[in-house]
């Protein structure tokens, strides 16, 4: 399986790929490709190149276009993640882990029990003293090429619980892993569908350390957003947030 790489659309010409800057040096430097290897890049809004490299050097490699072909190993159903943001970098979890899995977008949420605060816009610095979202940008970008897929996870601004009801509307299907439910799954939440109802998209919603709070599970009865239950055991919120996304992906077909 030849390596995956990215590149940026504008990039990509009808012939030649062109990346610069890191790519660049880990394709020369640290994996020592030369002139005449096969890889694949992928501009992570669906497009795949597979290319022969011509010029490498760790400033700069070109690569002649053989083959594109688009999405073939996206999801053709979209499940956008909800996530209120748990402490420490366990969001990171969520965003590689679920990148992987193949979740459209993952939404920043900060609720009433959140711990973190969306001030500044979650202003705390990863490793390299980068914001978060910048730091989970290069964590999906990473996880994409892993996982050979070739969308780049939307990362929404960290938004409140209060105003994502307003968008609710916009999904085909709302679901909130909450343990106060303790009859619907997933699964029969996807059954109760009427037959007819074409589920495109999907948003699951999965609540802080704190858990929600008995307004917001009000709120969410009020918006048809159905609550579920994940099982009888206390999940971490990053573990929540998996589950749930993985469990509507394979609901959907898009786990195999
Ligand atoms: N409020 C809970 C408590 O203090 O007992 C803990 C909240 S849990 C750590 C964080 C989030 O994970 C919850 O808001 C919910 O969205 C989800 N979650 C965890 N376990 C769950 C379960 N068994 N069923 C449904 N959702 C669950």
């Amino acid at each position: 399986m030849p390596e995956h790489f990215h590149v940026k659309p504008s990039d990509v010409s009808e012939r030649q790929v062109t990346v610069s800057g890191e790519e660049a040096r880990h394709i020369a430097t640290a994996l020592r490709h030369k002139r005449g290897d096969r890889v694949v890049f992928v501009d992570g809004q669906g497009g795949e190149y597979e290319c022969s490299l011509e010029a490498v050097s760790s400033f700069s490699v070109t690569a002649r276009i053989i083959n594109r072909s688009r999405k073939g190993r996206e999801p053709i159903r979209q499940v956008t993640l909800a996530q209120a943001v748990p402490k420490g970098t366990r969001m990171d979890l969520v965003i590689e882990k679920g990148t992987e899995l193949g979740v459209y977008g993952f939404i920043p949420l900060v609720s009433q029990n959140s711990v973190i605060r969306p001030e500044g816009g979650l202003p705390v610095p990863g490793e390299a003293g980068e914001g978060r979202q910048a730091r989970w940008q290069r964590l999906a970008v990473a996880a994409m090429k892993q996982s050979l897929r070739s969308v780049l996870p939307k990362i929404h601004e960290p938004t409140e619980l209060a105003k994502l009801w307003d968008q609710c509307d916009a999904y085909d299907l709302a679901l909130m892993a909450d343990e106060s439910e303790k009859r619907l799954s997933v699964a029969r939440a996807f059954s109760e569908l009427p037959a007819n109802k074409e589920v495109r998209r999907v948003l699951c919603i999965v609540g802080p350390e704190g858990g929600f709070s008995e307004e917001e599970r009000q709120r969410a009865a009020d918006k048809h957003v159905r609550l579920v239950t994940l099982g009888p055991r206390r999940l971490r919120a990053e573990t929540a947030g998996l589950a749930l996304a993985a469990l509507a992906l394979a609901q959907l077909g898009e786990l195999g």
